[in-house]
């Protein structure tokens, strides 16, 4: 009885003993799946706001300053930006600038459509944003009735700074939102504010430069 009250007891304690190693490496299991994960999205998030490739949807004025934005003086390269596609399936920033006709949004859409998930979009100028100055129906009246727009970025037309300013935000978004879906996530609605004020002395640097 001895014998076998001891060999019970001896099986308790192994069974103990192996269930708590087995809590233990539980735990383990999970702080670890929990730091791989952690690395896993920062590092995926890291290296995606600082590589944005921007599929440029430029149909007007404010075309030009995009180009602005990606030439020398401002240089959008600074900002891990600069590599334009107009493959689709290659991008995953979406940057409309310029007014959009009724008959253009289609098109517009399908290219959002063909773009890889997660993806962003940028409403760039008063006319992307809110059919600007062309109050008609040939115009669509904000880009955001049909896309859903992370960052606008206001001006007629904006100015380069503000662009990058938009991309900034961005980033910010890319950061705080990881790697979810434009469907699950929907448009971030930032406003992208230039922390340049101008003045007279800037125009007259500007204009010396
Ligand atoms: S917002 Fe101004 S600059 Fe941009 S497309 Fe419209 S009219 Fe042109």
């Amino acid at each position: 009885m001895g014998l076998t009250g001891q060999g019970l007891a001896g099986s308790g304690l192994t069974k103990a003993a192996s269930a708590t190693g087995g809590g233990a490496a539980d735990t383990l299991t999970t702080r670890l799946d929990h730091v791989v994960d952690l690395v896993r999205k920062n590092g995926l998030n890291w290296s995606r706001k600082n590589s944005l490739w921007p599929m440029p949807f430029a149909t007007a004025c404010c075309g030009i300053e995009l180009m602005a934005t990606g030439a020398s003086r401002y240089d959008i390269a600074r900002f891990g930006a600069e590599v334009m596609r107009f493959t689709p399936r290659q991008c995953d920033l979406m940057i409309c600038a310029g007014r959009v006709a009724i008959k253009m949004m289609p098109v517009l859409q399908r290219i959002y459509m063909q773009m890889c998930e997660p993806k962003w979009v940028i409403s760039m100028g008063a006319c992307a944003s809110t059919g600007g100055v062309f109050d008609t129906y040939a115009v669509v009246q904000g880009v955001d009735q049909f896309l859903p727009v992370d960052v606008y970025v206001p001006g007629c037309p904006p100015r380069p700074e503000t662009l990058l300013e938009g991309v900034m935000a961005i980033k910010k978004v890319v950061e705080m939102d990881g790697v979810k879906s434009s469907k699950e996530r929907g448009g971030m609605g930032i406003v992208a504010e230039s922390m340049i004020q101008l003045n007279a002395e800037h125009v007259r640097r500007g204009s010396e430069g």
